[in-house]
């Protein structure tokens, strides 16, 4: 059997377009444009990439895209004062801390000052409280990412076996609940986890979260299962000096057995970015009191 490949890089690219219209139809309405607003304290390289796509990506869509950088000694007064100052501005309607944040800084601390109706990562306990019971929030972006992928590919998923293999807060726990929310089976496997090939053996779903290169094996999966694979890991390249990205799941061998497979780079990488891009703009139709379609986008 050889993987139908999941595309997340056009998906992302298709769902960016549906924000954008509606995004144009928000400031119509609305007389503004959305906006998100992005803090990243310090110049971790890694970071300024990211929070600078973000920018580029939130203009692109036709939202205001507001950037406020720290030095990498700010204060936590400093820091939660620009939240708090953010959180009653009323051009900004999603705000996004980029983590990590220098070891001075309590992250809890940060993202509880965030207002969880401005959380656009979906990263208050609010929010992941709200994923818990059911009520409507704000859902972290990469698993609701990961999500779409499975929807469009499976339709329902009702009643389906799936594996999360990882149980941090921004990946593994969310997913798992939105998983449950589908009416799968959930199984939620981490670094305690007895048997671990035999449990995802069993997966008409898997999720790979972990962080460990190509750790999950081809002979791991049940042969037809949709692989979604989080994880972004840089190894050594073929020649010397040069390295290369590699997921959590070792793709060859798993094309080999899975229904259908997210490559890396290329699948649940540019849903991120894009599912950020949609809660911002669904904090800005919430924050205006004006109404989006259910399922919109
Ligand atoms: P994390 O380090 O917070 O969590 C990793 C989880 O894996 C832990 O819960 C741990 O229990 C589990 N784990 C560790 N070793 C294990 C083992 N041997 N067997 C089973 N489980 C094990 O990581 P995270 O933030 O959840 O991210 C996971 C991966 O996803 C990383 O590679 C990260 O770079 C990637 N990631 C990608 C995106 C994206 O946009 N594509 C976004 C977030 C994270």
């Amino acid at each position: 059997m050889t993987a139908e490949l999941i595309d997340g890089k056009a998906f992302a690219l298709d769902l960016r377009g549906r924000i954008a219209t509606l995004a144009a139809d928000f400031t119509a309405r609305s007389g503004r444009k959305a906006g998100l607003a992005v803090v990243l304290v310090g110049a971790d390289a890694a970071s300024q990439v990211y929070v600078r796509s973000k920018g580029k990506a939130t203009v692109e869509a036709g939202m205001a895209s507001f950037e406020h950088r720290l030095p990498a000694d700010a204060s936590e007064t400093e820091l939660l004062d620009l939240v708090r100052a953010l959180n009653h501005d009323p051009l900004v309607d999603g705000i996004l801390v980029q983590l990590p944040l220098p070891g001075h800084l309590d992250e809890q601390t940060v993202i509880a000052t965030i207002s969880p109706d401005k959380d656009v990562d979906g990263f208050h306990v609010t929010n992941a409280g709200r994923l818990a019971v059911g009520q409507p929030g704000f859902v972290p972006c990469t698993p609701l990412g990961c999500l779409m992928l499975l929807k469009n590919r499976l339709g329902s998923l009702s009643g389906l076996d799936a594996v999360v293999i990882g149980r941090s807060n921004i990946v593994g726990k969310p997913m798992a609940q939105l998983l449950l929310a589908e009416s799968c089976t959930v199984t939620i496997a981490h670094s305690r986890t007895r048997n671990l090939a035999d449990v995802v053996r069993r997966a008409d779903i898997v999720v790979a979260a972990v962080g460990r290169p190509e750790m999950v094996k081809g002979d791991w999966i049940k042969p037809g299962a949709t692989v979604i694979d989080v994880g972004i890991n840089r190894v050594d390249g073929a020649e010397p000096g040069k390295t290369r990205l590699v997921g959590d799941v070792d793709f060859a061998g798993a094309c080999d057995v899975a229904g259908a497979i997210t490559p890396v780079p290329g699948g649940v990488g540019p849903m991120t970015i894009a599912v950020l891009l949609r809660n911002a703009l669904v904090a800005a139709f919430r924050n205006a009191g004006l109404e989006l379609a259910e399922g919109a986008i």
